[in-house]
């Protein structure tokens, strides 16, 4: 499976659950944008590896409101601690999707540490978390996020990207949206 299939099937869970959804710098934000555009979506533009810690400062101030962050192994390796602080909260609204194709997907496929050496379900169980899964296919995914709520799931993806458009919106226009939709 590639990042794509990874991310409809998150959008499947996204819609089933009105959950808000934040997704990482770079491509996973314009495949996601292109799979399924919502006010639900916040797309970022900036600030790679920072897409599990604004989900989870949105989880913890919005506990009525699941949320669900996709983001890639090469933020989460850019931000490691992020899975210590998220494990130090665990909060029941926030599952963590880690879509990891062991390259740095955005900037050519150059190869990740998790291409070699690196497990990060390992390193989020390490780190404290006690929710957390491995999948390797859409089946699974999909079976695994139809039972889950709250944790880190590591994708095993294949690299590769899609053609998806340049997103249009303006980052006013997502940011206005987005709040919008998640004061809600
Ligand atoms: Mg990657």
């Amino acid at each position: 499976m590639k990042r794509i299939d990874a991310i409809n099937e998150i959008v499947s869970k996204t819609k089933a659950t009105d959950a808000l959804l934040v997704a990482n710098i770079g491509i996973p934000c314009k495949e996601l944008h292109h799979v399924c555009d919502m006010p639900n979506n916040f797309y970022m533009l900036g600030s790679m590896g920072l897409a599990s810690s604004i989900g989870l400062g949105l989880a913890l101030s919005r506990p009525d409101k699941k949320v669900i962050t996709i983001d890639g192994d090469g933020s989460v390796l850019m931000n490691m601690g992020t899975l210590a602080t998220i494990a130090s909260v665990q909060p029941e609204n926030y599952l963590l999707v880690i879509v990891d194709n062991r390259a740095y997907g955005s900037t050519g496929n150059q190869p990740t540490a998790t291409s070699k050496n690196t497990d990060l379900a390992e390193v989020a169980k390490g780190a404290g978390n006690n929710e957390v899964y491995e999948v390797d296919t859409s089946e699974t995914l999909r079976e695994t996020l139809s039972s889950v709520d709250n944790g880190i799931i590591v994708v095993k993806a294949e690299p590769g990207n899609t053609d998806a458009p340049v997103i249009g919106m303006s980052p006013e226009t997502i940011i206005k949206r987005f709040m919008d939709i998640s004061a809600l």
